[in-house]
């Protein structure tokens, strides 16, 4: 087992009993001694070694990060390094662009995207993918999901679904369409949030 580690789940709105229970489970998983806590206000953000953005109502939470002064923070923990796992609504906040004016996104993953751009054509749907890091396919639940539409030089896409980016990386930050906290399958967790800090423990 590695030293402890806290792992902040940001929790002003969203599917966060979600993340901290696969957050958990990967951690019960790996023998890993983790301690999550939800966050609600400023102050948390930067004792944590690692955070989750859920997936939820974009314009909802990036107007209380701004609000409850937790946006800035975030942007700093990313800017050291500060492993990061956003997941839908998680994805459009920490975007580049929105390419909504309800949505103050944080800017520390360089894609655009396209809210509910699946979601024009079909609420929701499931899907087997090939993700860059798992050995076999994760299946994926989308929920009125963002679609990437573009992405910067220094982004990796990791997934994609008929061709559209799904699931990304932007050096610290991983950030998909699809809400990997709704299934008992904690890969991504451990990929996001879990291998960096390993790498961080030996180094
Ligand atoms: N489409 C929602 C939004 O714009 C996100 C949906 C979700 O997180 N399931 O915030």
């Amino acid at each position: 087992m590695t030293g402890g580690h806290r792992i902040g789940v940001v929790a002003v709105q969203g599917n966060v009993s979600e993340h901290v229970a696969g957050i958990e489970r990967a951690a019960a998983a790996t023998d890993r001694d983790v301690e999550v806590v939800e966050i609600r206000e400023s102050g948390v953000v930067p004792d944590c070694d690692a955070l989750a953005l859920p997936g939820g109502e974009s314009t909802t939470i990036s107007r209380l990060l701004h609000a409850e002064g937790i946006a800035e923070e975030i942007v700093a923990s990313v800017a050291a390094g500060t492993p990061v796992l956003a997941t839908c609504a998680g994805l459009i906040v920490a975007s580049r662009d929105a390419r909504d004016d309800r949505v103050d996104t944080l800017g520390v993953v360089d894609a655009a995207v396209d809210r509910n751009a699946f979601g024009r054509q079909v609420d929701s749907f499931e899907a087997d993918l090939d993700v860059e890091g798992l050995d076999d396919p994760f299946h994926a639940v989308f929920i009125r999901a963002p679609v990437v539409d573009e992405v910067g030089p220094g982004v990796d896409v990791i997934a994609t679904v008929e061709g559209r980016p799904v699931a990304i990386r932007d050096g610290p930050v991983v950030a998909t369409s699809f809400h990997p906290e709704l299934t008992a399958d904690d890969r991504l967790h451990r990929l996001a949030l879990f291998d960096p800090l390993r790498t961080g423990a030996e180094a």
